[in-house]
């Protein structure tokens, strides 16, 4: 048949080990076929290392598949099931809109999960329609596809397709499916579902998964699930370091939307930070500020938390001995931040070696930044170029006392001039995706012209570059102008 031939040109190589599950973690179905799909953004060089052909996906029965009306060899469909804390509080939640298709075998051995989201109705819509709009897909494509520039671990776009439907939000909007490329897309609230309405099997049988897909190594430790615990806080510690050191702001920090790989995932209500203040929140049902800039470490330890109590049963027979060695393993995380943390900032002032003070100079840049409203990403940028501007933070005394005792700082260890300035620039980048170039980006794609969002993805591949193109990519939104995000588009 003309379907698997096409889809093995493509390279599609799949397996489906979450399949091999039981049955609760599931439902199997196919993705709802759309009228007319049309590919408007193919990631070449992640269809490349997935092992894919892109002159076959971009073909019409290849886009077929990037569409879900036909299925690629070896394909097993299901939406997954999965619980979480959604602003606190627990329900039963499920791929929605989404379709696992199964795990690309890359030619390096690797492993992903290749899923359609806006593919469509499953039993766990509750009351959505199952589709996606193209502004949001090609913003979440923007943005994930930023965050692996940044060097940050995230899920992945290969490519969007409209479908030739119109889905109703706001207004009329041209719907879209986009595909997403993750290591996994195993939750904490994959655990909760399974602590919730599993039994202790069903609890080990995931726990066994996650450990093999994420975490080999563990069949060497003496407690494979308190290891998990472990391992899963470091890269929850290591991630949420790595957006507070960029100003990204994820916006829903729902357990749901945490990942066992460490990856992020769930780009929704996110955005960048402009201006520097740790109240900065961008998502319109945020009221609280929940998911603040400031508050992420902490609501990723709160998550965190959740994650420990569904391990208990299998972290020791004896509930008071399980408990004891969670919340050992669980307090680590506060220390792991912060260790991820000044890390990153000593190497975004250019900073070797420690000295105890360090902390305080660094806290003393950021209540600055704070107090003369300067932007994140352009001060570190300006320092790094040593050619601090003429924004107020930089005319002001007390910045002037500070770039002093920053200097004498630098003087306090071996590396060269030039050494810190290479250092500063890998730390620093010299652009993050600005919410107006984005929106700027995907109003030009509204309208059929690809071109703009080309160039944003383009200034965003190597945000540490330094080019001249760049600079034109590094200008604030105006100071009056407040951006808002939405859930569920
Ligand atoms: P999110 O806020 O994206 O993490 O989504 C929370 C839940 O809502 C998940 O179970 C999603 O699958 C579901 N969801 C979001 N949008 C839709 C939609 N348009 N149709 C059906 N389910 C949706
Ligand atoms: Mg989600």
């Amino acid at each position: 048949m003309t379907v698997n031939k096409a889809a093995a040109e493509a390279g599609w190589n799949l397996e489906h080990t979450y399949a091999q599950l039981p049955g609760m973690f599931y439902s199997k179905l196919n993705p709802v076929a759309v009228p007319a799909p049309k590919l408007v953004i193919l990631n070449h060089s992640l269809a490349k290392s997935l092992g894919l052909n892109s002159q076959v996906l971009q073909r019409e029965d290849g886009v077929a598949v990037l569409a879900g009306n036909r299925l690629p060899k070896g394909a097993i469909p299901l939406a997954q099931a999965y619980a979480g804390h959604q602003f606190g509080y627990f329900t039963m939640l499920g791929d929605g809109r989404a379709i696992l298709l199964g795990e690309q075998i890359t030619p390096s051995g690797e492993r992903f999960d290749i899923q359609l989201k806006g593919s469509g109705k499953t039993p766990y819509s509750r009351g959505g329609d199952g589709r996606a709009a193209l502004g949001p897909m090609l913003r979440e494509y923007i943005i994930s596809e930023a965050m692996h520039g940044l060097g940050i671990a995230t899920g992945r776009s290969l490519a969007v397709v409209t479908t030739g439907e119109t889905v109703i939000r706001q207004t009329r909007q041209p719907g879209a499916v986009l595909t997403r490329v993750a290591a996994s897309h195993l939750r904490i609230g994959t655990f909760e579902y399974a602590a919730r309405w599993g039994t202790v099997e069903d609890l080990r049988a995931l726990a066994d998964y996650t450990l093999k897909r994420h975490f080999p190594e563990a069949d060497h430790t003496d407690n494979p699930y308190l290891y998990l615990l472990g391992e899963v806080i470091k890269r929850q510690a290591s991630l949420v370091a790595k957006w507070q050191l960029v100003g990204f702001i994820h916006g829903v920090m729902n357990t749901d939307n945490v990942t066992l790989s460490g990856e992020t995932i769930d780009y929704g209500p996110c955005a960048f930070m402009d201006t520097y203040h740790p109240d900065t929140v961008f998502s319109s049902i945020d009221r609280q500020g929940r998911y603040a800039y400031g508050n992420q470490p902490i609501i990723a330890q709160w998550n965190l938390a959740r994650f420990a109590e569904t391990l208990l049963p299998l972290i020791d027979d004896n509930q008071a001995e399980a408990v004891k060695l969670a919340q050992g393993a669980h307090s680590d995380f506060a220390k792991l931040y912060h260790s991820n943390w000044l890390a990153g900032m000593r190497a975004k002032l250019g900073i070797f070696n420690e000295e105890s003070k360090d902390e305080s100079l660094i806290q003393q840049l950021l209540d600055l930044m704070q107090r003369y409203g300067a932007d994140f990403t352009n001060t570190f940028r300006a320092l790094t170029l040593d050619r601090p501007g003429d924004a107020p933070l930089f005319d002001s005394a007390e910045f002037k006392q500070w770039y002093q005792l920053w200097q004498a700082r630098l003087g306090r260890q071996q590396q060269s001039k030039e050494a810190v300035h290479q250092l500063m620039r890998k730390s620093n980048p010299a652009v993050i995706p600005r919410n107006h170039r984005v929106e700027d980006a995907l109003a030009a794609a509204e309208k059929g012209d690809y071109s703009v969002m080309r160039r944003l993805l383009a200034v965003l591949s190597d945000p540490y570059r330094y080019s001249a193109e760049q600079d034109q990519y590094s200008t604030p939104p105006p100071k009056n102008q407040r951006y808002v995000t939405f859930c569920g588009t």
